[in-house]
Formats: C-alpha cells, structure tokens, sequence
C-alpha cells in the first residue's frame, strides 16, 4: 500500500533548503527566514517545533543534526535515501506524537531500499488513526557517546541551560549541570566539567569527545535562546559526541509568546551609601518606656554612641532621653537623612507619608504586621509602595531589625546590644531574630562591619545590600542568609562583581516550592528549584555554605587570615590521626600537602627532637611545645611549596600558644587552628579567635575551609585578569604580514615564555634584566603566574602553522611604595626588533595601565639600551633623570 500525504509543513519533501542572507538580522544568530518558523507556530498557538522545524533551525545557526527532511510517500522516502545514502532511520511526524520512540515511530538501522519501504508502510500503518504529517527519513548517526542538552525557564532566574549525559546517567543519577543564560566561554567549561561523568568524556586516554565543539554548542543555544524569547524551552535528546564534533539525532522547542519579566529592572540604582552611614536619624515612635521597642532602638543609638543628630519622634513627649522630641517629623527644621519606624502597623502609613513630606530619602520600618500576616497586611504594604514609589524614597523592610554599622557606631535594633567591635564582615540577614541572635554569641569570634535585616523587602532586597556592601572599603567579607532570591537574574550579576572583588558566602535554604513552573520539557523536570539556586551561586562565585556551622567556619577563615596563594599545605599536629584526618581531607578538597624541599627538611629535623618523624604531616607528639611550633612555622614560611599551614593544637594548654601563634611573622600565608573538641576549652579558644586565628573543632572541616578559600582566589584571579584582558582595545597586529596576537600572559604560558628566553641574545636579555638572564623553571613560573592585582604582563604571540610563538613581552608592575604609579618593561626578541612592535605594545600597556587606574608608568633602563629608549621616546614618556649609568623616564597619565 502506498499512500501519499500532503503536508501543510514546509519542510519540502527532499530538497535540502538553501536560503539567502538577510541583512535585517545582522548580528543575530537565527535568520529572519527561520525565526519565522517560531512566529509563525506562536500565531498558530502551537505550543512546541516538531523535530524536523527544530533541527532546521539548528542546522541554520551550524549546529550539525541528522538531517530534518519529510517524505509524504514512499517514493519520496526512497527518493532521500538515494541523496544522504544508507543506513537511514525513519521517523513519525505528528503533532500529536511527543514520544516517538515510546509510540513505536522510529525505526533505526534501515539499510536498504526494502528496508525503507517496509518502515515506511509500518509508520502509516501504526499511526492511521492519528494525523500524519508524513515520515522524517535521515542519516543513522554512527553511535557516539550519548548527552542531552537543554533549556528551561525559572521564574526568578530566567533561562537555564542544562548539560548532562545520557541514559541512566541523566535519568537514573541525575548527573546534570545548569547555568543560568546567558553563558560565557568559561561557564560552558565548568558545566561540562562540573558532572560526575566527565571523565567519560575525557577519556581513559587521550581526548573521548571533542570538548572544543562542545563548547560551542552550549554557546550557541545560549545565544539562540537569548535572542529568541519565544523559545521558551529546548531538548536536544540525545546528540552523540565524537572525537571530531558531534551531531544533534532528536531535538524540540516549546514556543509561546515572549514572557516579559520586570525582575531584570534593577532598584538599586541609586547608592546605598547615605543609608548606611546616615548624618542624622529620626526615630517614629522612640519611647522613654523600657521594654518597648521603640525604647531599645533609641537606647541602642544613643549607647553605641551614634556620632549623627538624633530626633526622637513623639508626640506625647517633650524630650525622650534626654533629647528634644518631635510631635512629628514635619517639624524637624533641618533636613533629616533616615527615619525609623517603630510604630504599630496601623500607623505606619501615615508615618511614611509624613517621612515622604519632609524629604527624607531612606525609611527603616521596623514595625511588624504587613505581607507575613496575611492579605490585609499584604495590601498595606502595597499602599506603601505606591507612596514611596511617588517620592522616590527607600524603605527597608517592613518586618526588620534595621541596620548595624559599628564604622559609623549606629545600631538600629529592636533587641539591645552590648558593645560591638568594628569588623570586616557585612551580612545579610532575612529575619532579625536570627541575626541578633547570632551576633551575640559570635561577637566573641567575629567582628562584624555592617549587619543588615531585610524582612518583608518590600524594596530595598538581599541584591541592593550586596551590591553596596561589595562597595564598602571596611567590609572585606559578605555573608548572606537567604531564604528566597527575589530577582535571581539581577542578584547572579551583581553576585559576580561582588564575589570579584571580595568573597561572598551564602547560606540558602533552597529546598522550598518556591517557584512553580509548568513542566513540559525533560530538562524542565529535571530542573529542582535547588539545582538552580546552585548553578546561580557558581557561575557568579558565591561561595555556598551547607549550614550555619559551615557558614561561620568560612566567615571566620575569611575574616582573620588571607587567601593562600598556593595549593601546597604543611601540616603540624601533635597526634598522627588528626593530621591523617586533616590530609584525607585536603586531597578531597583539591588541596596537597606540601612538598619540603631537602634543605628544609633538614631544618624541620633540627626543630623537632629525635624521635619525632619528618614529613608533612610533621607530627610533635604530645611533648609539642609552642617554641617548638614557632621554629617550625617559620622554617615552613620560607618554604616555596608551603602556601599555608594547619595546626593542631592541645586543648589542655592551647592557652600558651595564643601569645607565641600572635608574634610570628607569616608573610601572607594563612594558619587554620583545629583544637579536638574546643568547645570544652571556650575561653582558650576565644582568645585564640581574638588574637586573629580560626579555630576549628575538626581537621575536616579546617582542610574543607582551607581548600575554599584558595579555589575562591583561584577563580578571583581568574575573573580580574579576564576583566583586564578586556580591556585590551587591540588584539590583532601584522608584523612583516604575519599576524601576531596581543594578549595577557597566563599560568599556561610556561613552555612559551621560556622558548622565549631561551631566544633571545644574551645582549637582549641583560639589557632587560640588568644581569645575566635565563629561563629556569622557577623564573618561568614567576613571570607567568601574576597577581593581577600586582602585575600584568602582556605578549605578543605569532602563530606559524601550529606552532605559537613570543615575539616580546610587555610588563606593568604595581609600585607599591608610591601610590598610583607602575613600573614598566619591555622586550622584544631580537630579530623582532626595529619593527614597531615595542612601540604597539607599549601603546596597549599605557592604555591598559590608564584604565587600571595609574597614575604614572616608569621606565627605568640603562643608557645603553638605545631600543627601549626610542620606544619610550615615542610614546611620549619624559625624561625624568639619570645617573652615569641609568636614565629614568616617566609618563603622566592623568
Ligand atoms: P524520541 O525521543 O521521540 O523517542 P528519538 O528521535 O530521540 O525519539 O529517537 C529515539 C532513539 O533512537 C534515540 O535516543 C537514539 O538512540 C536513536 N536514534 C534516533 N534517531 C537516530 C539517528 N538518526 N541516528 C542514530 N540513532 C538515532
Ligand atoms: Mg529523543
């Protein structure tokens, strides 16, 4: 039997499409000519792309499918086997069936014309009753390792996008990445390598899949989806992936009408910094009665020492403590900054409207009985932000414990605290029970900057406070307890510029119910609101914490000691088992114990008594004594490979370790404190805290914190030098028509830079370096691993067929005796000289310098050095003054 369908689709029976350019779609992935295909299944109200329209579009932003052409009889299916040659494999087009395979529609492995024929009448035939748009014939992909790509939608955070392998992998392990769209290069690397099956795609040797077209593959679908809202949600299951590229064997889109979110407005526009350090504050509803909590408030301004005015707000009083009150803040005569509100509900709108009358640009409402309670005070609330919204006044809360700020001695709570010590720490918490309850017991361990309660949020949120504690030079580490993220997409890009420029903790609890979705893709059930909350917190380097325990182990770390440099640890107990403990850990941590070189192994021999064992671990025994420790961090201090230190203390006489841990001099490397079962030895370990040591009660969890604190510098280090390298204004040069590329030296580059030396004429070399020069494996490392914060080096790279090669290098280095000046270096290999190169260069280092914010560059070379004096010459630099030997030359960048 034969029978032919007439298809209303336009996917025309075997003839590959070929469509012409359109200029109205410049810079967009999708063509106009395809994006259609999505409008026009929108207007239809169609809500999903069957798998050929999908792979269409695919195939037009080049990603490779099997193929989406539709034979309407069998001669036509015939007819698409003559041009893609066999084996093919057939499949029902319907829009009514979603699960093809499931439904009996797809037959794989056909490898004749018999075949064909066969499964053509099979389809018709299993499928008469259902409407037939007719049968998709395409290439049978050679078998492959199996993934799944997808696309789905949160509420608060968008799009994500989701990677994982297939088969049991996805469906029984649930081995899937997200991220949240769009994604960069690099996040396309983390998802791939964030699953438990990556090595699979690795492989046991030699590359598995190619991970390159991978990448890109994620990349595209980032950007098909970001520029198509109507694509509401997306499978690729399964594509095959193979050594050389992959191929895409079943895809859908779920369409409707664009969504618009008004999540992605950012409120926090204008600067926080008024409402945190406040030149004056009114109190609505300060009271002289104790117990009231309009009586803590302005008990607590006024016994923290609040330096601003204050104006108690009253109407029954003349004065309340002692300070001249208002009937109502109308009468203030002087502006007033910030108000507080701590009146019953009822009263608060009116309080509002009168804060708004005088002007004042930021309202705490402390008082309760809105949103939390019910609809009526949902309503309340919502009358409230119209008023503000009108005048463009900032409220926190309602519903909170206000703001502390002990830089500016001001302490907004509703509980009464004793004194607080100025920290670095800034927080964020939802409800202010929590946060005055933690504060009074970690106040002994931790000092805190700024604490903020956000309650109801009804508009300053989590984000605003992030954003402004990230701009606040007393606060070098922010600490979020959440409970719901309120605008995820806007909190994942302030997250990210936060956690550059100071770690960001958080604690989420995020298994609620949050945001309901429609379920209708694979990825989208696949998608738990806690997977989400994940892939925010690690695209954006927020650092997660499991529990409030885990929370406070990071804050402390963080707080008191700098970020190790290096992954090489030394470990020093006085019992073997806790340095085992403290070592199992570091390796689970992707942390390692230090190696110590021949010299300093000798030194530690000569440190400890005979019968104790040298190794990393070093284990003390119980006859440890605190002089003891002190020689052996100092010897470890020295060491290269020792980037920072664990110690395991005595519980029974940890006090006589504070004062000698207090007087070593530890060059920036950071010492975790584990003291077996410290809560027994409080008063000990207080001091220990105090004196500027984390300690901790497992060697676990101070391997688990060390190990965090060097990955989040890793990854810090990596963002600032990408943030650099942008702004790089010239990437691409030709020299004597051979391209070079300019670009930020990097940790990879070691092989390069010392081919490089190893190049140049030893004339070159002590011209730049003023000495005898060559490239060792220390050198190389040196000059290759900067701290951007410090020095940035910038080469010039030529490719010849495979090979990369330096041509010069460039290098700025933070002066750190004189503020905003940088010194700079060049050298460019010989028969590279005398070509303008120095000069292209140069030219990109003074412009790099300027937007990093220097002042000056100085140059400092011998007079000898006739290249590098041109070079300098012509960009502008001036003499400054020389020696019998040197000359010193200086350019003003402001
Ligand atoms: P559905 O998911 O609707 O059941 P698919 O198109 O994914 O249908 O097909 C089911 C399975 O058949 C795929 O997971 C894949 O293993 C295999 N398959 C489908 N199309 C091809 C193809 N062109 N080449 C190789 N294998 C295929
Ligand atoms: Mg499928």
């Amino acid at each position: 039997m034969e029978k032919a369908l007439s298809g209303s689709q336009r996917a025309t029976s075997g003839t590959f499409v070929t469509r012409k350019e359109s200029p109205s779609t410049q810079g967009k992935l999708l063509k106009d000519e395809l994006a259609e295909i999505i409008h026009q299944a929108v207007r239809d109200n169609r809500s999903y792309l069957m798998e050929h329209e999908s792979k269409e579009i695919l195939e037009g932003i080049g990603i490779a499918t099997t193929g989406y052409l539709i034979a309407r009889s069998e001669d036509e299916a015939l007819a698409i086997c003559d041009k893609i040659g066999f084996p093919v494999v057939m499949k029902i087009v319907s829009p009514d069936v979603v699960h093809k395979t499931d439904a009996g529609g797809v037959k794989l492995h056909l490898m004749n014309a018999e075949d064909v024929s066969k499964a053509y009448r099979d389809i018709l035939e299993t499928f008469k009753y259902q409407h037939i748009e007719g049968v998709a014939v395409q290439r049978m992909a050679k078998a492959g390792i199996e993934a799944i790509i997808g696309v789905t939608r949160d509420p608060s955070f968008g799009p994500l996008i989701m990677f994982g392998l297939g088969g049991v992998f996805v469906e029984v392990l649930r081995d899937i990445s997200f991220r949240i769209l769009p994604i960069t290069e690099k996040d396309a690397a983390e998802m791939i390598q964030d699953i438990r099956g990556s090595d699979i795609l690795k492989g046991y040797r030699g590359q598995a899949v190619d991970l390159e077209s991978l990448q890109q593959l994620l990349l595209k679908i980032s950007q098909l989806v970001v520029e198509n809202p109507e694509i509401q949600e997306l499978d690729l299951n399964p594509l095959f992936l193979y050594p050389d590229g992959y191929v895409t064997v079943d895809a859908r889109m779920f369409v409707s009408e664009p969504v618009l979110h008004d999540h992605l407005t950012a409120t926090g526009a204008e600067s926080l910094r008024d409402f945190f350090y406040p030149q004056s504050i009114a109190v609505i509803g300060a009271s002289d009665v104790a117990g009231k909590l309009g009586y803590n408030v302005f008990h607590n301004l006024i016994s923290h020492h609040y330096p601003g005015k204050l104006y108690p707000i009253n109407p029954g009083k003349a004065s309340v403590m002692g300070v001249r009150a208002y009937k109502s803040i109308r009468d203030v005569e002087d502006p007033v900054d910030l108000a507080i509100v701590i009146v019953p509900a009822k009263a608060v709108e009116a309080a509002i409207a009168d804060c708004c009358a005088k002007g004042v640009r930021f309202v705490v409402v402390e008082a309760a009985g809105f949103a939390e309670t019910g609809q009526e005070g949902r309503e309340a609330q919502a009358r409230i932000a119209s008023i503000i919204r009108k005048h463009g006044c900032r409220v926190l809360g309602p519903n909170c414990s206000g703001v502390i700020n002990t830089h500016h001695n001001m302490v907004q709570s509703i509980g009464l605290l004793s004194d607080l010590k100025k920290g670095n720490v800034g927080m964020v918490a939802q409800a202010g029970v929590y946060a005055a309850g933690i504060l009074t017991g970690l106040s002994n361990v931790l000092d805190f900057g700024i604490v903020a309660t956000i309650g109801n949020k009804m508009d300053i949120n989590e984000t605003d406070i992030l954003e402004y504690l990230s701009d606040d030079d007393h606060i070098s580490v922010i600490v979020m307890y959440m409970e719901d993220v309120r605008s995820g997409k806007r909190f994942v890009d302030v997250a990210s510029r936060a956690a550059v420029r100071k770690p960001v903790i958080v604690l989420k609890s995020g298994r609620t119910e949050a945001g309901k979705k429609a379920v209708s893709s694979h990825t989208a059930s696949l998608a738990g609101n806690d997977e989400v909350n994940s892939a925010a917190f690690r695209q954006s380097g927020v650092i997660r914490a499991r529990d409030n325990e885990h929370l406070f182990a990071l804050t402390r770390a963080f707080s008191k000691q700098p970020v190790p440099k290096g992954n090489g640890v030394l470990v020093i107990t006085y019992t073997g088992s806790l340095g085992v403990a403290a070592t199992d850990m570091l390796y689970l941590s992707d942390m390692r114990l230090a190696t110590l070189e021949p010299y300093f192994r000798e030194r530690l021999k000569n440190a400890l008594p005979d019968y104790a064992s040298v190794g990393n671990p070093i284990d003390c025994s119980f006859s440890m004594t605190p002089e003891q420790v002190k020689n052996l961090i100092e010897i470890g201090v020295e060491s290269n490979d020792v980037a920072s230190f664990i110690v395991v203390l005595q519980g029974e006489i940890l006090g006589s370790f504070v004062d000698v841990m207090k007087s070593i001099d530890y060059k920036e490397k950071p010492v975790m404190c584990v003291v077996a079962c410290k809560e027994f030895m409080i008063n000990d370990v207080v001091k220990m805290e105090q004196a500027g040591f984390p300690v901790y009660s497992t060697a676990e969890m101070a391997a688990e914190v060390l190990g965090q604190m060097y990955h989040y510098g890793v990854r810090r280090q990596s963002a600032l030098t990408d943030s650099i390298a942008r702004h790089l204004t010239k990437d691409s040069l030709s020299v004597d028509n051979n391209p070079v590329r300019l670009r930020l030296i990097n940790p990879n580059d070691i092989g390069l830079w010392t081919d490089f030396v190893n190049g140049c004429s030893q004339k070159s070399l002590w011209l730049r370096f003023l000495s005898p020069f060559s490239a060792t494996p220390e050198r190389a490392q040196h000059f290759c691993n900067l701290n951007p914060e410090e020095e940035v080096a910038v080469v010039a790279e030529m490719k010849t067929g495979n090979q990369n090669k330096f041509l010069g290098i460039a290098r700025l280095i933070k002066n750190k005796r004189r503020e905003g000046e940088a010194e700079y270096a060049i050298i460019i290999s010989d028969p590279w000289q005398n070509k303008s190169l120095g000069i292209t260069l140069s030219e990109q280092c003074i412009e790099l310098a300027k937007k990093e914010g220097y002042k000056t560059i100085r140059a400092e070379t011998i007079q000898q050095n006739h290249a590098m004096i041109r070079i300098f010459r012509r960009c502008d630099f001036a003499f400054d003054g020389k020696d019998e030997n040197m000359v010193s030359m200086s350019l003003n960048l402001s």
